[in-house]
Order: structure tokens, then sequence, then C-alpha cells
């Protein structure tokens, strides 16, 4: 019977389960998604040259920085993210960060790497590191979904990641807050691990891998402690969603 059915499954394989909607499909570009579920996905095709976020409406968008940036420029070099926090986009991402799915890393990071591939592989990236979590809430969710975002796409990429940032404090949601309120909220919540060797970071290029990037604070703040403690070179962001700039 066994047999049998290993026969069967060599003359018509069973087809993949997508991991976002849970139906079987014949073939896709990223594995682990179904077409269908990638056609709903809203990818970012016109980033802020700075930020990476898509400018809504894009047809007011020249091109420029985003209105977010000329207001205040990320200490980051450039960010770029895979899609919009919008639609079925949003849902995902929050499935995989709320929903126990730790399983979504892997599609995600495949999306990731062509993004990586466009924007990044031009720069000698020396590190990957992750935006990290505070450890009580790491506890809670069981996973980083940051650093399982960048260990994969360590893995996938070649480059080495280095695990050496700190959450200090919890801190609340930054979307609601303002510009003053998120940089107070943010203000020493992140530090560097104990026994680092500084010179292994100075002049290097590093790309830090968040899940989201809504404002551009926490990449921003975290670019700032690395250029500033650890004397790297360029510092790049990556994450698998960004909130739009809408103009208005
Ligand atoms: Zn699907
Ligand atoms: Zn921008």
């Amino acid at each position: 019977m066994k047999v049998k059915k290993t026969l069967l499954d060599i003359i018509y394989p069973e087809k993949p389960v997508c991991l976002a909607c849970g139906r079987r499909y014949d073939s896709s570009e990223i594995s682990g998604i179904c077409s269908r579920c990638l056609s709903r996905i809203t990818f970012i095709t016109e980033p802020c040259p700075l930020c990476g976020r898509q400018v809504i409406p894009s047809s007011l968008f020249a091109g420029d920085l985003c209105p977010e940036c000329q207001e205040k420029m990320p200490d980051f070099d450039a960010a770029r993210s895979s899609f919009s926090y919008l639609g079925y986009g949003r849902e995902l991402l929050l499935k995989f960060k709320y929903g126990h799915r730790p399983d979504l890393a892997s599609p995600m990071v495949e999306i990731l790497f062509l993004y990586f591939k466009e924007y990044f592989s031009k720069y000698n990236i020396d590190y990957i590191m992750a935006i990290p979590m505070h450890e009580e809430r790491e506890e809670i969710r069981g996973y980083n979904q940051a650093a399982l975002l960048a260990e994969l796409l360590a893995e996938k990429t070649g480059i080495e990641y280095r695990d050496i940032l700190l959450r200090t404090k919890n801190s609340i949601p930054l979307f609601s807050l303002t510009r003053e309120a998120r940089e107070m909220e943010l203000k020493d919540v992140f530090s560097l691990k104990k026994n680092i060797n500084f010179r292994e970071f100075s002049k290097k290029n590093i790309l830090i891998i968040d899940d989201i990037l809504t404002t551009g604070t926490t990449a921003s703040k975290t670019a700032a402690l690395i250029k500033n403690r650890l004397d790297s070179n360029k510092i790049f962001v990556l994450t698998a969603a960004s909130v739009p700039v809408e103009i208005y």
C-alpha cells in the first residue's frame, strides 16, 4: 500500500500548500505562497529613494525624497521594503508577527531576497543584523520575527548574521505617536551586547532587517547607534513591509 502511494506521489506529486491561504497550488514564483495570494500583495514599485516607502498617490511623486524624509533625514543611508502595509500584505504580516506563524518567514525572505538583489547587492554588505526585540516580549512570542528574517536572508546571501544589538526596554507601539513622542519613547532603547570586538565593525557596511518600517524612527535610531558606537560605514535597512507615505 505504502509503495503504491509512493509511486503515485512520483507520478502525480502532491501539489504544495500555500502558507498564506492554505490552498494547494500548481506553481508560483515564490515557493510557499500561491500566485493568487501574491497578486493580492501591494508590492512597492515607486519607493522614496531614501526611506523606501511607497508614496501615494504615486501620480504626485516626482521621485524626490518623500515629505517625511524632507522634514527629517533618517540616520540610515537607504531603506527598502518589499510591500506596503495595506490589505492582504498587512494581513500576512500580522499573521507572521502575532499569529504564531514563524513558517511565513521563508516565503517572506524569498521576496526580500529579490529586493536585496535589486537594491543592495551592489554594495559590499559585510554583516546582516536584526532589530532586536525586548527579551520579555520575545519569550512570550517565542521568536523575534525580525531575527528570523535576518537569519534566513543571511543564509540566502551568504552574508554573515551578527546578533549584537539589544533592546533594553519594552517600548509602546510608535505609530500613533507624534515624531517628538516617538523620539522620546525610543531614547536609549537600543544598546550593544557586551564583549563586542568593535574593530570588527569599523568601516563595515551593515544591513539591518526588520519586519516592518512604520515611520523609520526605530531603524534610524538603530542605524545611529551602529554608526556612532561601531564607527561603521554605510547602514542600509531592508524590511518585509512598510507603511506608505500619503501626500495630500
Ligand atoms: Zn494562497
Ligand atoms: Zn522617504
